[in-house]
């Protein structure tokens, strides 16, 4: 038997092929610069609503690694016991006083932030709309969750084609709570002028990533693994104070393509302190 020269050549195509590059992007606003955007309706919602509501938690593990999930006990699926660990963190914190437990409730504790999927209205090329044209936007900061909710509460429509908004996203330069992002929805207009205008707008709407996989919280056992891990002592020779204080002074590299929320101040602590007692 001969060789198979075309099956060489299949195998050599095959790994020199470059990884394809899966979503989800995410949108990362540049300081300093304000951008246009134009939001589309979410296919995880039936194309009824533009936003997710995410209730996560976002951790710095002991090994290094960074991981956000969705909070199995805020999405009514039982039990968290990355709630239950900010929960006793907390406790310990009003107790001793030691602020290494007060970082490691505000690790610890379930965030929330919206979750909008969206492209660059000004940017947009028309011609060539892929998978990577439309980006997973996430509103943290007070600020940007409040402006959603009062467009919302007026019961207008950013996401229509025709009588939708586009939306301009301003990231201060610097850095903290005081420069959030803002933004301004702007007046009605449609997404696309001229006559190819809807079938543009349908081409963005079908490549949008789904974000349904994204807030499904992790299994019991993907839960069980996840809270193994970030237990774990990686270094034995020092005083445990709580694995998530010594995870916080480590420099971290984070492996998942997930902005952290933005930095807590105290009376954003204490509305945190008050969401959980009310669980
Ligand atoms: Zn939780």
């Amino acid at each position: 038997m001969g060789t198979n020269f075309n099956l060489f050549k299949e195998l050599l195509e095959k790994a020199n092929q470059k990884t394809a590059k899966t979503g989800p992007y995410w949108f990362k606003p540049a300081p300093g610069t304000t951008h246009t955007l134009r939001f589309l309706p979410l296919k995880s919602k039936n194309m009824e609503l533009p936003l997710e509501i995410y209730n996560h938690h976002a951790i710095n593990f002991p090994d290094g690694r960074f991981e956000s999930f969705a909070c199995p006990q805020k999405a009514g699926e039982g039990e968290c016991e990355f709630c239950k660990l900010a929960s006793a963190s907390y406790k310990k914190y009003t107790a001793t006083d030691n602020v290494a437990y007060k970082e490691a409730f505000k690790q610890l504790v379930v965030k929330q932030n919206y979750l909008l999927v969206g492209y660059e209205a000004d940017k947009i090329d028309t011609s060539n709309i892929t998978e990577e044209s439309v980006k997973i936007v996430r509103a943290s900061s007070k600020a940007s969750m409040e402006a959603i909710v009062s467009i919302m509460s007026k019961e207008k429509d950013f996401v229509d084609f025709g009588s939708g908004r586009n939306v301009e996203l301003l990231k201060p330069a610097g850095k903290g709570a005081i420069v959030a992002t803002s933004w301004a929805f702007q007046d009605p207009e449609p997404a696309f002028a001229g006559k190819n205008g809807q079938a543009y707008f349908d081409k963005l709407i079908e490549v949008s990533p789904d974000l349904t996989a994204l807030i499904t919280p992790p299994t019991p056992e993907k839960m069980a693994e996840l809270m193994a891990r970030f237990t774990s002592q990686p270094k034995v020779d020092e005083p445990v104070v709580s694995p998530t204080f010594q995870a916080a002074k480590q420099p971290t590299k984070k492996t998942a393509s997930v902005e952290t929320s933005d930095d807590m101040g105290d009376d954003e602590l204490a509305a945190l302190r008050a969401s959980l007692q009310e669980d």
